[in-house]
């Protein structure tokens, strides 16, 4: 696509892990790619992976629970690259514990990045989105949204998450814009990663035990969940909407 009539994305959390396989992926595609995490600095690698094979990519640093954050990131997006035609909310925490011991405070910050955080990004952008009369909305649910033992934060976040892009999908679709949700089950990343340290073992003992439970017998991997979010966001996706798409190796229910 010649560079006037690029189209513009916004992946949250894409200094490492899902996002920022994700940002690699949306800037393969096409577009141009807004790695926006907590800190600039940290998006640098995301954004060389992109330039380097021949993309556009630009770091922005907000906190996706912070209003007044998401706001001027947002405006920063539209000076640097034009306004956002894709949004992926991927930014995410955990703070699991089971309930009698978790604090008033693992679930504000979880809901806060999650919940608050895809609404204040979705509503930032969404006004760009209605001006272009296009756009593409997916937020990362979770397995954990049908419940998860240790997660009543993180699995009441993630089923939030699905109403929230229904609503969207309700709301926005007359103006051309679709939001979906993808739900991945077990992926190796960091997050993954720190759980396995949580639990005390070995992440490759971790992954091990997870693949012999999921039926294509692997764990997945960031670029499974990076090429379904490449077809929410494409063009040909427009009559896909307020679907809620599970990247786990199987079915669940
Ligand atoms: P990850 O490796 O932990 O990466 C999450 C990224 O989000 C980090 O770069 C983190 O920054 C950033 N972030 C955290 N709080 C933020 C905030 N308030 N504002 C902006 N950025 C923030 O996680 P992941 O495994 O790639 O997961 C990505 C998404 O997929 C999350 O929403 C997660 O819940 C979801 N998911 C993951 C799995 C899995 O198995 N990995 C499964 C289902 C769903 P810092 O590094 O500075 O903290």
């Amino acid at each position: 696509m010649p560079q006037d009539t690029q189209r513009v994305a916004i992946v949250t959390g894409a200094a490492r892990g899902i996002g920022a396989a994700t940002a690699r992926r949306l800037a393969a595609d096409g577009l141009a790619v807004a790695v926006l995490d907590l800190d600039a600095a940290t998006c640098e690698a995301t954004v060389e992976a992109i330039s380097s094979a021949g993309g556009r990519g630009f770091a922005v640093g907000a906190d996706v629970s912070q209003a007044d954050q998401v706001e001027s990131a947002v405006g920063k997006v539209v000076a640097e690259l034009g306004p956002p035609a894709v949004l992926i909310n991927n930014a995410g925490v955990l703070r699991d514990n089971l309930i009698f011991k978790m604090s008033e405070d693992d679930w504000d910050t979880v809901l806060g990045v999650h919940l608050r955080g895809a609404f204040l990004m979705s509503r930032a952008a969404q006004k760009h989105m209605v001006d272009q009369r296009f756009g593409r909305i997916v937020n990362l649910s979770s397995s954990s949204a049908l419940g998860n033992r240790g997660q009543v934060n993180y699995s009441a976040a993630k089923a939030g998450l699905q109403g929230f892009t229904k609503t969207l999908a309700i709301e926005l679709g007359p103006f051309g814009i679709t939001a979906n949700a993808v739900a991945p089950g077990f992926i190796a990343t960091d997050m993954t990663a720190a759980t396995a340290a949580r639990v005390g073992m070995g992440f490759d003992d971790f992954q091990a035990a997870a693949a012999s439970q999921i039926p294509v017998r692997r764990v997945g991997q960031v670029e499974d969940v990076a090429h379904t979010i490449s077809f929410l966001a494409s063009e040909g996706a427009g009559f896909v909407s307020g679907q809620v798409i599970y990247v786990a190796g199987g079915p669940l229910c």
